[in-house]
């Protein structure tokens, strides 16, 4: 196997006048199937100043070196990878493994809006999957399948199935990220949760390199959970997901925000469409837009506590959510309890807790992990002390 090696100098390391912008200085003929060990060794030469990037003409496979972690995650912290290689189809992933020493640490990474990366530099493969087009199948006269690949980002897939006039989806707008993280935590927002539309997933086994397919029993859901976070972890990479829409007409969710949506534009019989706008607009009202206020959304999840005590706490502190799950359960909002405890709008260092919305940390800028760590326990334990609930996070605080 031959490809071409094309070597791309950051060249403002070698001109300062120039501030942005990058030279193509050289092309190198390789013939080996061991690539790894080429670039390892051109990057050793050039003592990693230079953004080295290839692509192979059969493979849609393309690497990016030494790369800044704030730059691929919402909450815009940490150091630098090794590596970061962009794969299009499951067959891309595959050969990337095959070639991929045994031994090489990597990680699967979407969107980067439910990660917090570590501070320091970090030697391990990133891998991360270019959007592809999504594409739909008709079960039945009222359901339709959406099959759509592992990079595709999640709204803009909402956005498509509102405009085919699909139901389903349309209260899960707006949350950033991709496809294929969507089964990881069973995204969920107003009442909708992946797992209600999920048909199957197409996922490639790191451990016996091959492809398969796992039903809605197999990722054995739960709430913000399924088995990818936990024997599954580190094992299976979703390379496609199909959810089972309806051509029937759509739910409005039951919440107060929503109502009042359409209320004031007089909408009595909401379409996928004004659902879908009802979310956005409230969305917005309340969670901070990761690209100009980084955060990861909901910093802790919403704790599930016995009825007795769910009924206490809502007696002496009334502003507190508390929603019923079942005869034994309530499901209490974890913003509700921070807010309660008077954090909201606090500023600690570097990171503080949003104006809008206690669930939210946000990264004021050049927060570390030790700072996190302390406003994460610190919260955790003002929680804990005034309410006697545990709360815990929602997004990964990854090790690598
Ligand atoms: C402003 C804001 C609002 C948010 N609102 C919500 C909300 O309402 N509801 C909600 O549930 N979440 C919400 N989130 C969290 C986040 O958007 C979701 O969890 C989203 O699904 C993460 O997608 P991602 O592609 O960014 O995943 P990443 O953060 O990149 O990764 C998350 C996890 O998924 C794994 N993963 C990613 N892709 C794959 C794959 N192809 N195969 C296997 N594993 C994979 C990663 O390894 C990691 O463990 C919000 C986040 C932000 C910033």
């Amino acid at each position: 196997m031959s490809f071409t090696l094309y070597l791309i100098y950051d060249i403002f390391a070698i001109c300062p006048v120039v501030e942005n912008g990058i030279a193509e200085i050289e092309e190198i003929e390789i013939f080996t199937k061991d690539y790894n060990y080429y670039l390892h060794l051109v990057m050793a030469i050039l003592n990693r100043k230079v953004l080295c990037h290839f692509s192979l003409p059969d493979m849609a496979i393309s690497r990016q070196f030494d790369v800044e972690l704030s730059r691929i995650s919402t909450f815009q912290m940490g150091g630098k990878v090794a590596e970061l290689v962009s794969v299009e189809t499951e067959q891309d992933l595959k050969e990337l493994f095959m070639s991929m020493a045994p031994d090489r640490k990597w990680f699967i990474l979407g969107g980067g809006s439910n990660v917090v990366f570590p501070d320091g530099d970090s030697d391990i493969t990133l891998i991360q999957f270019t959007p592809q087009p999504i594409r739909f199948e008709k079960k039945s006269e009222e359901e339709i399948y959406l099959i759509a690949p592992a990079g595709a980002v999640w709204d803009t897939v909402v956005a498509e199935a509102v405009e085919h006039g699909l139901s389903g989806i349309e209260a899960l707008s707006a949350i950033p990220g991709s496809v294929g993280a969507t089964p990881i935590q069973n995204v969920g927002a107003y009442g909708v949760e992946i797992a209600d539309v999920f048909d199957s997933v197409r996922a490639f086994d790191t451990e016996t390199k091959k492809h398969i397919t796992l039903s809605n029993s197999d990722c054995r859901f739960g709430y913000r959970d399924s088995m990818f976070k936990h024997e599954g972890k580190g094992r299976y990479i979703i390379t496609e997901v199909t959810y089972l829409l309806s051509t029937d007409e759509p739910n409005v969710p039951q919440y107060p925000g929503v109502a009042e949506y359409l209320a004031g534009k007089n909408i009595t019989r909401a379409s996928l469409s004004d659902i879908r706008d009802a979310i956005i607009s409230i969305r917005s009202s309340k969670l901070p837009d990761p690209r100009t206020i980084p955060s990861v959304g909901s910093f802790f999840k919403n704790p599930f506590v016995p009825i007795e005590l769910a009924t206490k706490l809502k007696a002496e502190f009334p502003s507190l959510a508390v929603f019923p799950v079942n005869e034994s359960l309530s499901k209490v909002g974890a913003g509700s309890l921070i807010d309660v405890a008077g954090l909201k709008g606090k500023r600690f260092g570097n990171i503080s807790i949003y104006k809008n919305n206690a669930l939210v940390l946000v990264n004021e800028g050049g927060a570390t992990r030790e700072e996190l760590k302390n406003v994460v326990a610190m919260i955790v334990d003002e929680v804990q002390k005034k309410f006697g609930v545990a709360i815990e996070p929602e997004p990964e605080l990854l090790e690598f």
